[in-house]
């Protein structure tokens, strides 16, 4: 299918050097070149259609997370077609090559969240959302869809495919498994596009905070609750003094924390001995989510001690953060190619991970892209087409845009 679309790519459309605009209206997609219209209205709506054909295709193959075995094969399959050079690594990374010199990094994950089994995408008055029973996975397999497209395009642009290395990825929803994983040795890229922004297109996400995790689990002593209560240490009661204790929420204007699980007791008659607690901090300063992260350990060991309980606490940095600067050359080449398309670039923090956490902490400067998605990790997603063909755009001129 992928070879059908390549022929089916106009090729009018892409001059050598030739600067592409394009303009929106009332639902139409206007493209000019070089700031003279091009009329085919025919081929636009077919480009946008293979778009939406191949966002179909890809949502509706299974993929959570664990289970990408599937979209990895189809999406190195069509690597291929283009004329990439694709590996997939041992836990499971489709990296796909082409182009001599330092190449430019476009990445993408491959997983889904739950519930993002059998999707039955609806196409609706220029939306894609899903049939309303599961996710709709525009997160991220519209950010896969877009850097597919902007390769084909590239190559059109430019006649043969620029220095790229085309990175998909496992397991960004469970903890950016398969980004930690990559065989950074062999990665040649030093800057990197993150597709993953549920944000319009044309913002770019340049700062994302560390992440600590905190698992505590909080002893006392079992007793019968009405018999000999007096024999017992409730280690319910001892979480619950240092939990009120801690700060919930937004913390100041770039730090969260947040008690998200606990579970412990079996029976309203005993004096319950064995509490788990997760939670986590954020913070754009990396000090002070590892400063607030030891104070929930201090606080929760301290409290349990006031009632005679133990608390034994971990932290542990799932991902450390990162803020790079509006003149740095990653940030510049991207604010040009949104430019580029008659677009204003909208530099924004966030206070999610990414691949770019892991990327950045491997020394590729990584900034995180809109690609337009709404209301991710629900039943209620959807992405507009429009939204879906500017993102496809981008990626071609972050790939023509030097
Ligand atoms: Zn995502």
């Amino acid at each position: 299918m992928g070879t059908n679309r390549l022929l089916t790519q106009p090729r009018l459309l892409f001059g050598k050097g030739g600067a592409i605009g394009v303009e929106e209206s009332a639902g139409l997609v206007r493209i000019s070149l070089q700031g003279k219209r091009l009329r085919s209205r025919g081929v636009v709506i077919r480009m946008q259609q293979a778009l939406v054909d191949e966002f179909v295709e890809l949502v509706s193959i299974d993929a959570e997370s664990g289970d990408e075995g599937e979209i990895a094969a189809a999406v190195a399959g069509k690597l291929r077609v283009i004329g990439l050079e694709v590996e997939i690594d041992a836990a499971g990374n489709v990296i796909g090559r082409a182009g001599e010199g330092e190449p430019v990094i476009l990445c993408a994950h491959l997983d889904r969240v739950k519930p993002g089994k059998g999707i039955r995408p609806v196409v609706e008055d220029g939306v894609i959302r899903s049939s309303g029973d599961t996710i709709l996975a525009a997160d991220d397999v519209a950010g896969i869809v877009a850097i597919l497209a902007g390769l084909r395009r590239a190559k059109e642009a430019l006649g043969a495919l620029p220095a790229v290395e085309a990175i998909f990825t496992v397991g960004e929803e469970t903890h950016l498994a398969g980004s930690r994983r990559l065989d950074y040795g062999a990665v040649r890229g030093k800057m990197a596009y993150v597709f993953d922004a549920s944000r319009p297109v044309g913002v770019v996400v340049t700062s994302s905070p560390t992440h600590v995790g905190i698992t505590a689990r909080v002893m006392g002593q079992a007793a019968h609750a009405a018999v000999n209560p007096q024999d017992g240490v409730s280690a319910i009661q001892a979480a619950a003094r240092g939990i009120v204790r801690l700060p919930f929420g937004w913390v100041d204007d770039h730090t969260t924390a947040n008690v998200g699980m606990i579970s412990g007791g079996t029976a309203t008659n005993v004096v319950c001995d064995d509490v788990l607690m997760r939670a986590e901090v954020r913070s754009l300063d990396h000090d002070r989510a590892v400063a607030l992260a030891e104070h929930f350990a201090n606080v929760i060991s301290l409290e349990a001690a006031t009632v005679g309980a133990r608390a034994n606490v971990t932290t542990e940095v799932e991902y450390r953060g990162y803020r790079i600067p509006s003149d740095e050359p990653v940030v510049r080449r991207v604010v040009r190619a949104i430019e580029a398309m008659g677009l204003e670039a909208t530099i924004e923090s966030s206070m999610g991970g990414s691949d770019g956490n892991i990327f950045n902490a491997n020394g590729i400067a990584s900034v995180v892209l809109g690609i337009g998605c709404e209301a991710v990790h629900s039943t209620r997603e959807r992405i507009a087409i429009s939204q879906l063909e500017a993102a496809a755009r981008l990626a071609q001129s972050l790939l023509v845009t030097a």
